[in-house]
């Protein structure tokens, strides 16, 4: 899945954008998906996949924290 800083299809302003899962043709952003009547069908939301972004930024925060730890031991015991 890829997010795109596109023209939202709805609203016409530049956004983080991502391709309807109701409508393939539309790029919406999570504003307007948000403001759908068909969001409480729709099974893959582009708001909620927002959200679920904040989650792999910390994961790879801490992934790279831990690289330099073993980097750093690695230096300390050899
Ligand atoms: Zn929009």
């Amino acid at each position: 899945m890829t997010i795109y800083w596109e023209q939202c299809s709805i609203c016409g302003l530049h956004r983080p954008t991502r391709t309807c899962t109701m409508d393939e043709e539309l790029m919406v952003c999570p504003n307007c998906c948000f403001a759908c009547p068909r969001r409480d069908i729709c099974p893959n939301p582009v708001w909620k996949f927002d959200l679920s972004i904040r989650k792999p930024k910390k994961i790879r925060r801490s992934e790279a924290q831990k690289v330099l730890m073993d980097l750093l031991s690695k230096l300390e015991t050899g």
